[in-house]
């Protein structure tokens, strides 16, 4: 039975198939492995992950071998893909789709219908082999892009599982977004999870804009509610493991071109630049910008080098081969144009280096420059400023790298300006020591708080805080036994009073009032309901006189419109309850529809003694200020009137302060003595029928807001689940 379940895309060994069916299994030294460790070291714990290995190259029985020993020894469960998909699912979705545009890429984005069938059997694979092990006390932690499906799969059928999210690279925002097909998917997909991390708070901001303009999921501080439960978002900065960084002293095992390298250059200042060869790292705009530096400051020819260490990176994806090629004629161009005999400026590695090559050369270097065109966090910032235990030399950073908002003491460029990031060269060779040393100490302190063991201890702490699981911690849910309970109750019971409000509560709000018709399946419910003679049926709603008529009017029920000024009973004519002035209206409708007006695709409803306006499809971030404005003008308004301000779900209605759901309810249940009394609503407007029910009545809130109600359900289809039993 398993604690901890990490699922990430990759494993923390990798495997390497040798000849005679032999292999060896390798540890990864990645951040990811390195943070995790201490969580994975735990008994009850383990990982599950691609293998890396093309599952087409295994023949069963060395599938069973290899499966055998990463299992037991390294508490690995392995996951297979196949060319398939390798190539649609990795190459596809994930590096063709996600990949470019998540890093703001739209025009380097493919949009391959059958790339995403991909992406989700593959997440239903790595469902099916998380399944087995999930129990009702498993907290599982998935990780990144290529999983963004799982923790809804998770969720659907294990609704008591604690789930971790974390997006490794940036969240864009909704303006690119948007652009992908599937995204209400995967945004349903990564709200499946309780807790959703990302590297940067603005990546939090753009994750709350889309889920709030996608969805219409209202989010405050930091939770989403999401019908019965509560996701939590926030900003985890990943760490480094610094201490590692920072001790890797003398110079250990390193290449001969390293060496070379090392020996060569020394005497002259280094400029050095460490990525995967990707095109959003920026790669070729630093050479770029080196060059000019160097136009700008003849005098540092013959003085100064750029290493450029580009390790070989998706080489399958066409953009990454075009990528190198334009790097390589870049270098070559910059050292034609500006080299010396015995003095080449720019040198390129297109190859991998070691741990302790790396650290060799951050530590030989003076200038780190990153200025990443987009990146999630970059980590290659934080390892050169661990490894200068002597706290000397200048990091250069981009703007749009998520390490940026943590590292303030770093020279900030915008990665596309040529000439700034020129200027910033000259400024990080320059630089006194002393404030190299002051601003070095303060990066290193952080570096030092924030390792990557940190970081991973504290997203698990927050994931296991259980302040976000439940909404209201009084709120009852309806489950199968209360469910039970309730239908008992109304079978035994012989003069039954059923109160339901209609929009919201019989059926889903929908964008336009129109477009909530009721099924027919509602219509059969409610007909079958009304038939029986023991049991009077009410609904009760805002809705117009005219909208209840067309709809219910042929049912065996009672109606009450516009929150109580029309009445009928079943068969007979309709009545209007309250007879009041609506004088008020020609003063108040002309300030709402100036909000009309101003506010796109926002409208106004005209009821018999109420005026709403509604703002549902408007864009949520503007319909907030109007609804503010036009809340404290109607304020001034309504004062020394018979009148009211009510806010309902995404509207705003001014009605007279006798017109009220409540005074109905009252009506109706002092008709009979009822032994049976059940009341569902979901708005503001049906707290006030809450509130006047008697202690036994059956008061159901459809949805999580808070409510006088005693009971809640999740959405329309569980109310319509229990009314189906009665
Ligand atoms: N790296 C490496 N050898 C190389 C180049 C890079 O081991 O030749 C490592 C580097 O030390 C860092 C990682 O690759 O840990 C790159 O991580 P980063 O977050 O900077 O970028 P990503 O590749 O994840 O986009």
């Amino acid at each position: 039975m398993a604690g901890t379940i990490i699922v990430a895309n990759r494993l923390p060994v990798s495997v390497e198939l040798k000849d005679e069916g032999k292999f060896a299994i390798k540890e990864s030294i990645g951040g990811l492995a390195t943070g995790l460790k201490s969580v994975h070291a735990e008994k009850d714990s383990f990982w599950i992950g691609w293998s890396a290995i093309d599952a087409d190259d295994l023949n069963a029985e060395r599938k069973t071998v290899i499966d055998e020993t990463l299992i037991k020894k390294h508490r690995c469960l392995p996951i297979y893909l196949d060319k398939e998909e390798i190539e649609n699912f990795y190459y596809g979705y994930c590096n063709k789709t996600i990949w470019p545009l998540f890093h703001y890429f739209p025009n380097m984005t493919t949009w391959e219908h059958e790339h995403w069938e991909s992406y989700l059997r593959v997440n239903r694979k790595f469902y099916k082999a998380l399944e087995k092990h999930l129990r009702r006390d498993t907290t599982v932690w998935v990780h990144d892009y290529q999983l963004m499906l799982l923790p809804g799969m998770i969720r659907e059928s294990h609704p008591n599982v604690k789930i971790g999210f974390f997006l490794h690279i940036p969240f864009p925002s909704y303006e690119i977004f948007r652009l992908l097909p599937m995204r209400e998917e995967v945004l349903h997909g990564i709200l499946g999870a309780d807790l959703i991390g990302f590297h940067t708070y603005d990546y939090v901001r753009h994750f709350f804009s889309s889920t709030r303009r996608l969805l219409g999921y209202e989010n405050s501080f930091g939770k989403i509610s999401l019908g019965n439960r509560l996701a939590k978002v926030d900003a985890f900065p990943m760490g480094i493991d610094y201490e590692r960084y920072n001790r890797a002293g003398k110079v250990g095992k390193i290449r001969e071109n390293t060496h070379k390298l090392l020996d060569e250059t020394s005497g002259k200042q280094i400029v050095l630049s460490v990525d995967r060869l990707d095109y959003t790292k920026g790669i070729p705009q630093r050479i770029k910008a080196f060059s000019k530096f160097l136009e700008l400051n003849p005098q540092y020819v013959e003085k100064v080098h750029l290493i450029v260490i580009a390790a070989p990176s998706r080489e399958e994806v066409d953009y990454y081969a075009e990528l190198k090629r334009e790097v390589e004629e870049l270098v070559s161009e910059v050292n034609g144009r500006h080299g010396r005999i015995g003095w080449m400026p720019v040198w390129f590695f297109y190859q991998s280096f070691s741990f302790t090559e790396l650290a060799a050369l951050y530590r030989g270097s003076d200038v780190m420059l990153v200025t990443p065109l987009r990146d999630g966090m970059n980590l290659v910032v934080k390892e050169y400023i661990a490894c200068r235990k002597d706290h000397r030399g200048v990091v250069i950073l981009s703007e749009t790298a998520g390490a940026s908002s943590e590292l303030s003491e770093t020279i900030a460029v915008n990665p596309n300006d040529i000439n700034a990031i020129a200027d910033a060269i000259r400024e990080a060779l320059e630089m006194p020591i002393y404030q190299q040393l002051h601003r070095n100490k303060i990066l290193h302190e952080r570096l030092k708080r924030y390792t990557v063991k940190h970081w991973a201890k504290d997203f698990l702490h927050k994931l296991s805080e259980n302040a976000f699981g439940a909404l209201h911690t009084k709120t009852i849910w309806i489950h199968k036994e209360s469910g039970i309970g309730i239908v008992n109750k109304f079978k035994s019971s012989k003069k039954r009073l059923l109160i339901l409000d209609y929009d919201g509560t019989l059926t889903p709000l929908r964008q336009l009032p129109e477009m909530a018709r009721p099924s027919k399946d509602l219509l059969q419910l409610l007909r079958r309901l009304g038939r029986n003679k023991n049991t009077t049926v009410l609904i009760c709603s805002g809705r117009s006189r005219q909208d209840m008529q067309q709809w219910f009017g042929s049912l065996p029920v009672d109606l009450s419109a516009e929150h109580g000024i029309w009445i009928r009973s079943a068969g007979e004519k309709w009545v209007q309850h309250l007879v009041l002035k609506d004088d008020w209206k020609a003063l108040i409708k002309p300030v709402i529809e100036s909000y009309v007006d101003r506010t796109p695709k926002s409208f106004i409803e005209e009821k018999t003694l109420g005026l709403a306006w509604h703002y549902r499809r408007c864009e949520p971030d503007q319909a907030h200020v109007r609804l503010n404005e036009l809340r404290d003008t109607l304020m001034e308004y309504i004062q020394n009137r018979n009148l009211c301000l009510l806010e309902g779900n995404k509207v705003l209605e001014v009605r007279d302060v006798n017109a009220s759901k409540g005074n109905i309810v009252n009506l109706w249940l002092q008709k009979q003595h009822w032994d049976f009394v059940l009341c569902a609503g979901d708005d503001v407007t049906d707290e006030e029928m809450f509130k006047v029910l008697p202690s036994k009545a059956y008061s159901i809130k459809v949805g999580t807001e808070s409510s006088d109600a005693r009971y809640h359900v999740k959405d329309c289809a569980a109310l319509l689940e229990l009314l189906n039993h009665l």
